[in-house]
């Protein structure tokens, strides 16, 4: 196949622009927030619209060339080469009904973009940690976020979205119209099409109590053993997570953190400051706090509680879920990276699942991992030299040790880069993820969307 020659039709097509590797904002348009991954595509489509994507997969379905699609690159685990990469960021559309809270938003925008703009209506979407990451590629995948226990899943609050199948057909999906395409959607991730837009309902929400506690590295153990105690009994409408970080010395950290182990317990309570005050009373007292940064929060910093990095960086990260914790799982936890010890990563995070997790949609969605008790993750950066060895290896170790913690299912936003099928079908239930075969096959009859581990090598 002769691409350059086509270009100039494809061009011809398109209103947004068709960027090859030889143009000079290919490498810019192209990049991803781990900055390790150098993607490599034949060539790059930013569509302006609905029709644009589907003249892309027409031409790659001409072509026979696989089809990708990159928003904000949060997401992006391996470097892509050769074929189609649609790069969503003019999809920038954004708009609320106040008076059936929806917003339309379109597949280029970032979760920070919709909680401001809900904001001001006394507003908010239920959605992931960091206000970076894109809309679409959260949704897709579930999206547990700060507000896990309280409000449930992300893609929960799905109420259609455009989509263009693997036939170029722009079709919607809602409980009423493609309804397998629409349950595919809430959680099935990739393989399933190019999502254009999403409708999502959002929540009455003005303020919450919510923010952190810091404890001091030799306050660790004994927080991190109150704390696992508390979640056994947590009230339905809290939710916490706990993070280890290692704050490299760098002077761009902030000077109570640099160079610095802290525990942050996360957390986020949905009501008022008085009842957010007793409710998290307890875990103020499990240590000597290191610094208070938990009141009353305006719900437009929801995606400040995590203090997830903003900058594109070199990373690398791993992330399974677990059943229910104990004791004994805090002492393997704490001898691979406890006080004292020397651990590669730079933050380990358990979040504690349960409650909203559990609620399924009543017509059902493709979510999976809502059984799990909690998330762990563990990430690496800014150091790319460990990534190949030292951290896959340290992960490995701890992963051992805490085998008979580790629930048999993961969820495909936080699994991290997918090492082979097994992995892959691990996010989901096994009769999840036959359902989510047989929706690819009739959306993506041709396979044009390369999905699970081999997206990446393709
Ligand atoms: C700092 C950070 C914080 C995170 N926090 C959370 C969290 O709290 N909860 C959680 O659940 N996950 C979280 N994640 C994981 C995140 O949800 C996934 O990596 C998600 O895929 C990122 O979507 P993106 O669009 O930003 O990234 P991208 O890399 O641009 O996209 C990732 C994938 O999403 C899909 N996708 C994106 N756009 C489209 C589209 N238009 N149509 C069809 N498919 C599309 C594709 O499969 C694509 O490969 C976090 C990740 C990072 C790096």
């Amino acid at each position: 196949v002769n691409i350059p020659l086509s270009i100039d039709e494809l061009r011809s097509r398109v209103s947004g622009a068709v960027l090859l590797p030889s143009d000079e904002a290919f490498a810019d348009t192209v990049s991803a927030f781990n900055t390790t991954v150098r993607h490599s595509p034949d060539v790059a489509v930013v569509p302006s619209d609905t029709t644009d994507v589907s003249e892309a997969v027409r031409f790659a379905i001409t072509h026979n060339l696989p089809v990708r699609v990159q928003s904000t690159g949060h997401g992006a685990t391996g470097s892509i080469d050769g074929g189609v990469l649609l790069i969503t960021r003019d999809l920038d559309s954004l708009s609320i009904d106040r008076a059936s809270r929806i917003a339309t938003i379109g597949a280029g925008v970032r979760w920070g973009a919709v909680i401001a703009a809900a904001a001001e209506f006394g507003l908010a979407p239920i959605a992931g940690a960091s206000g970076n990451v894109g809309v679409v590629g959260l949704l897709t995948g579930g999206g547990f976020g700060p507000l896990i226990r309280s409000h449930g899943v992300a893609s929960d609050y799905l109420r259609g979205l455009t989509v263009v199948t693997g036939t170029g057909d722009a079709v919607e999906a809602t409980a009423e119209q493609n309804p397998d395409l629409f349950w595919a959607l809430r959680g099935g991730k990739a393989g399933l099409g190019i999502v254009t837009e999403v409708r999502i309902e959002l929540v009455e929400l003005a303020t919450l109590y919510a923010g952190s506690l810091f404890f001091e590295e030799q306050h660790i153990e004994q927080a991190l053993r109150g704390w696992t105690e508390w979640t056994a009994s947590a009230p339905d409408d809290v939710s916490t997570s706990v993070a280890i970080f290692r704050f490299p010395p760098f002077d761009f950290i902030p000077a109570p953190f640099r160079g610095r182990t802290l525990l942050s317990l996360r957390f986020a309570y949905p009501g008022s400051t008085a009842e957010g005050e007793r409710l998290a009373a307890p875990l103020r007292g499990l240590a000597p706090l290191y610094l208070d940064a938990l009141g009353e929060l305006p719900v437009s910093q929801v995606a400040t509680i995590h203090n997830d990095p903003s900058d594109p960086s070199p990373v690398w990260d791993r992330g399974v879920l677990l059943n229910d914790i104990d004791q004994d799982f805090l002492g393997e936890l704490l001898h691979h990276l406890g006080s004292g010890v020397e651990a590669p990563f730079l933050v380990a995070e358990l979040r504690h699942l349960g409650s909203g997790a559990r609620r399924d949609v009543p017509e059902g969605s493709a979510v999976g991992g809502r059984s799990a008790g909690f998330t762990f993750v563990l990430i690496g950066a800014p150091n790319p030299a460990l990534f190949e060895t030292v951290l896959p290896a340290a992960a490995d170790r701890l992963h051992d040790a805490i085998g008979p913690w580790i629930s048999p299912e993961t969820n495909v936003n936080i699994a991290g880069k997918l090492r082979d099928s097994a992995h892959f079908a691990s996010a989901w239930p096994a009769d999840t993820f036959e359902r989510l075969a047989a929706v690819r096959k009739r959306y993506d009859p041709q396979g044009v969307f390369p999905h699970g581990p081999v997206a990446a090598e393709r």
